[in-house]
């Protein structure tokens, strides 16, 4: 294979850091004084040490996140005020944005050109129109008619517990706590454990852009941990998580066995990525290449099931096969890398299991399919942009979420048999189709069982529109008006405006 495999150079090496938990305005220790690693993929090196929160740290970070929400600054400021700390926190992120891309793609192994244009600017987006949703929060007036006056207003929930992955550590805090903190509720935030270090410099950021002490509370950790500590906590009164459905799936048992916290999921996918045989085909394969193998296919809404029509499908997977072995894996540091390595050595070892699934049920590898033979990659945890043809809906690796860089080839002969196959999976994350025909995109966008739809593009994300998921890919929707009704709640008012009021039983 031709794939022209970067160079690790020695900017990938240098002293590990060290990281604290946040707990009420300041950087301690855990009360274990335990500690673990971050590596950086590219390598295998240590990148950090960082403290290991458990859950005597989250009761300390819940109390404090208590505090600071009944009667600290935070629950006095106007919403105005808010929202100015909040944009204060963006551009502290813009001018660090360099070096927050590069820590970021040290810690997960993004190249750099996406963590320099899609994590970070993406980031700054998010938290520049949570700035400016904190002072639009607005009740209703309600008329109800006669002598009533009725009208509800949205009140923060209190202290959220929000759980993240690793596939864009920053951009998955900046999607939780943009809203989170704009409706005026205080945070305990768990980055995952693969990928924490932008979390705790966001921390630093939020501080020095006047965030109150207690407000933020960031308590790196393991999942089944200080994640758990989060989702049982009795005085959390809401988790926002993002991850697998499995573990989904626990967040949401735990929050009905303990206080029947607020559960928002944002979970796995499985998407159906269509291209019918009259899209416009050079952008159709760019498209696919893009939809899997972004930030090496790492992506909850990872086009993973390409579905070609069945007359354009020779030609269709020869061009994306050759446009996929011409893809340059290596070092994520430098500007031309395409894809860098999986985020550990178990998801590289996960990917492998899936193509050899795949393979035994009968399908063909027609590109990657194994780890890059450069020897300077060979510490890091590489994998090749692989295409899987000949795959049938009802395989393993057209069922089961990959989150590798692997995308299955599956046939259709018509828009009924392509909706039934598209529908039938458990998620319902998101879709794509490529067609020039607007009646018929328009009826698949209608008809796709997803919650979000791309039509002639992919991989489109903006604050401003709302994203989540379908069936078991979760519930509650992050992003736009429409997450605000996760971190408020609506309370009715009733007023008596009648003069001479009457009691039911006054006569
Ligand atoms: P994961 O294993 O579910 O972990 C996600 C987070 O949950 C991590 O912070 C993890 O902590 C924590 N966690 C693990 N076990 C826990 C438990 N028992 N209780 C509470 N928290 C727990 O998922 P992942 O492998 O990191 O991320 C990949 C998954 O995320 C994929 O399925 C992907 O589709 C999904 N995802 C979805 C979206 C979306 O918007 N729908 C976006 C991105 C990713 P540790 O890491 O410390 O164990
Ligand atoms: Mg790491």
């Amino acid at each position: 294979m031709s794939t022209p495999e970067q160079k690790v150079t020695a900017a990938q090496q240098s002293e590990p850091r060290t990281y604290q938990l946040l707990i009420d305005g300041k950087f301690v220790d855990a009360a274990s004084g335990r500690t673990f690693e971050t590596l950086n993929p590219t390598t295998g090196a240590v990148l950090a040490h960082v403290a290991e929160g458990d859950a005597e740290d989250v009761n300390r970070a819940v109390a404090a996140a208590r505090r600071a929400f009944e009667s600290g600054p935070w629950a006095k400021m106007t919403p105005h005020q808010r929202g100015k700390i909040i944009y204060k926190a963006a551009q502290l992120i813009s001018e660090r944005a360099k070096e927050l891309a590069e820590l970021e793609t040290l810690d997960n192994g993004k190249p750099i050109r996406e963590s320099s244009y899609v994590d970070i600017p993406q980031t700054v987006q998010h938290f520049e129109y949570f700035a400016g949703m904190a002072d639009k929060l607005q009740g209703d007036t309600i008329p109800i008619g006669g002598n009533v006056f009725t009208y509800t207003m949205r009140e923060p929930i209190g202290v959220c517990g929000q759980i993240i992955p690793w596939n864009f550590p920053l951009l998955m805090a900046a999607w939780k706590l943009g809203p989170a903190l704009a409706a005026g509720n205080t945070v305990v935030l768990k980055p995952a454990e693969q990928t924490p270090c932008t979390a705790m410099e966001l921390g630093k950021i939020f501080l020095e852009a006047g965030l109150p002490d207690g407000v933020l509370n960031i308590v790196p950790g393991f999942g089944e941990i200080a994640g758990a500590a989060i989702s049982h906590h009795m005085d959390v009164d809401k988790v926002a998580f993002t991850g697998s459905t499995e573990v989904g799936k626990l967040i949401a048992e735990a929050a009905a066995r303990t206080n029947l916290k607020k559960v928002t999921l944002e979970l796995g996918g499985k998407a159906p990525n269509v291209v019918f045989a009259d899209a416009d085909l050079e952008h159709a394969v760019e498209g696919a290449l893009f939809s899997i193998f972004f930030n090496q296919g790492q992506v909850c809404c990872a086009g993973s099931r390409l579905f070609v029509e069945e007359s354009i499908h020779d030609e269709f997977v020869e061009r994306l096969a050759n446009r996929a072995k011409s893809l340059r894996v290596g070092n994520p540091l430098n500007k031309d890398t395409h894809m860098g390595p999986q985020v550990t050595r178990e998801q590289l070892d996960r990917i492998k299991r899936y193509v050899g699934y795949g393979e035994e049920a009968g399908a063909k590898v027609l590109a990657g399919g194994r780890s890059p033979e450069a020897e300077e990659l060979q510490n890091g945890f590489f994998f090749t942009p692989t295409i899987l043809d000949c795959v049938t809906n009802d395989m393993k690796v057209a069922q089961e979420e990959i989150f590798g860089p692997v995308v299955s080839v599956l046939t259709f002969q018509n828009d009924k048999d392509l909706l039934k196959q598209a529908n039938d999976v458990v998620f319902g994350l998101s879709a794509g189709i490529w067609t020039r025909d607007i009646k018929r995109a328009h009826r698949f966008a209608k008809s796709v069982k997803a919650g979000v739809v791309w039509i002639n593009t992919y991989n489109m994300f903006n604050a401003a529109m709302p994203f989540g998921g379908y069936k078991q890919s979760g519930y509650g929707r992050e992003m736009g008006f429409q997450v605000m009704d996760a971190y408020t709640q609506c309370k009715s008012v009733w007023v008596d405006l009648s003069e001479n009021p009457i009691g039911w039983f006054s006569n």
